[in-house]
C-alpha cells in the first residue's frame, strides 16, 4: 500500500514527485512515455521560466527528472487504464483505490492526476491520412525535414507562433494560418514573427482539407469573412491548435468541466476525497510550467493534510 501514486512526469508530476520524496511519503510515479517531461520535451526554448531564460525544454525536463531522481523518486514505466475505488475512507481512515495498469494495479491511500493535456486535431479530411506524411503536430520533432520547403503552420497561440518562428530557421517559406484578425500568442513572440521576411500570416482562415498523393502537396483553405476558398501549395503542415486535457480516463470518478478539466480550487482536491490534480488538466487560468510546478507543490501539500490523522 503506497501513501501517494502520481499519474503523469510532466512538470507538475515531477514536481509533485520531489515534494512528496522531500516530505517522506511512500510515493511512485507512472509515466507513459519513455521520456519524463509532458510537453515540454517537445518545446524549443522557454523563455518565461524564472531564472533560466531560453532553456530548451527538453533540457529543462530533464533537470526536473534528475532533480526528481536524486531524492529517490521511484518510476515506474506503464500505462494507467483507470482507477477503482477499493473502500471509501472516513474521518479516521484514509480510502485505498487502485490505480490500474497495463503492468498490473497500484493500492494507494491518495492519488494526484498530472496527466496533462495533449494536441487537438482539426478534424478535417486528410488530417488522419497524411500524419507523418506532411501532417505533424510537433515543429520541434519534424522541423529540420522542411529545410528549403514551403510549409504552413495552423493556429493563432503561443504555440503556434514559436513553431512559426522555429520554422521559418528551415524553410524557404512559413505561412502561418490564423482564423481571426489577431494573434492570441504574446506579444513579445509576434514581434519576434513579424521580423522575419519568410513567414506570410494569412489572416482570417481555416484550412478545410489536407490534399496530397503520397505526401501533402495542397491545403484547401477558406476566408472566414469572404467565403472565398483557395488552394495553398505547401510541403506540409503544423498543426497547432491548441491542447484537450488527458482525463478521459477520470471523467468517471472525478468531476470535470465541460472542457473535460477536472475541477479543483487551488489546493488541488478534486471532488473525491484523497485524490488531487495538478497541471494541465485541472481547471484553471494559466497554464504554464511554473503554474505546473506550483500545482504540483501545492497537491503534495493537500496530500500531507488530507493523511494526517489517517491510518
Ligand atoms: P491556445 O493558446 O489555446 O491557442 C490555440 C490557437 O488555435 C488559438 O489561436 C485558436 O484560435 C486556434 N484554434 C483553436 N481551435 C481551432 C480550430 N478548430 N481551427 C483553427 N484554429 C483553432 O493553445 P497553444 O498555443 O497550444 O498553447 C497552449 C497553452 O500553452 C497556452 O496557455 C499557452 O500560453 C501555453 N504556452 C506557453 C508558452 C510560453 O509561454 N513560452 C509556449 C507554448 C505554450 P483563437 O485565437 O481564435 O481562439
Amino acid at each position: 500500500m503506497r501513501d501517494l501514486v502520481i499519474i503523469g512526469s510532466g512538470p507538475a508530476g515531477l514536481s509533485a514527485a520531489v515534494y512528496a520524496k522531500r516530505a517522506g511519503l511512500d510515493m511512485v510515479i507512472i509515466e507513459k512515455n519513455p521520456v519524463s517531461g509532458g510537453q515540454i520535451i517537445d518545446t524549443y526554448e522557454v523563455d518565461n521560466y524564472l531564472g533560466i531564460p531560453g532553456v530548451n525544454g527538453f533540457d529543462l525536463a530533464m533537470k526536473f527528472r534528475e532533480h526528481a531522481d536524486k531524492l529517490g523518486a521511484e518510476f515506474v514505466d506503464a500505462t494507467v487504464t483507470g482507477i477503482d475505488v477499493v473502500k471509501e475512507g472516513s474521518d479516521t481512515e484514509a480510502p485505498i483505490y487502485k490505480v490500474k495498469t497495463d503492468n498490473g494495479g497500484i493500492e494507494t491511500r491518495t492519488v494526484i492526476l498530472a496527466t496533462g493535456a495533449h494536441h487537438s486535431k482539426l478534424g478535417i479530411p486528410g488530417e488522419e491520412e497524411f500524419i507523418g506524411k506532411g501532417v505533424s503536430y510537433c515543429a520541434t520533432c519534424d522541423g529540420a525535414f522542411y529545410r528549403g520547403k514551403v510549409t504552413a503552420v495552423n493556429g493563432g497561440g503561443d504555440v503556434a507562433v514559436e513553431d512559426a518562428i522555429f520554422l521559418a530557421r528551415f524553410a524557404s517559406k512559413v505561412y502561418l494560418i490564423h482564423r481571426r484578425d489577431e494573434l492570441r500568442a504574446a506579444k513579445i513572440l509576434q514581434d519576434e514573427l513579424f521580423g522575419l521576411d519568410n513567414v506570410e500570416v494569412i489572416w482570417d482562415s481555416v484550412v478545410k482539407e489536407v490534399k496530397g498523393e503520397d505526401k501533402v502537396n495542397k491545403l484547401l483553405i477558406e476566408n472566414v469573412k469572404t467565403n472565398e476558398e483557395k488552394d495553398l501549395e505547401v510541403d506540409g503542415i503544423f498543426v497547432a491548435i491548441g491542447i484537450r486535457p488527458s482525463t478521459d480516463l477520470f471523467a468517471d470518478i472525478v468531476e470535470c468541466d465541460e472542457g473535460g478539466y477536472v475541477e479543483a480550487l487551488e489546493d488541488g482536491a478534486t471532488s473525491k476525497p484523497g485524490i488531487f490534480v495538478a497541471g494541465d488538466s485541472r481547471k484553471k487560468r494559466l497554464r504554464q510550467i511554473v503554474t505546473a510546478v506550483a500545482d504540483g507543490a501545492n497537491a503534495v501539500t493537500s496530500v500531507q493534510d488530507f493523511l494526517v490523522g489517517k491510518k
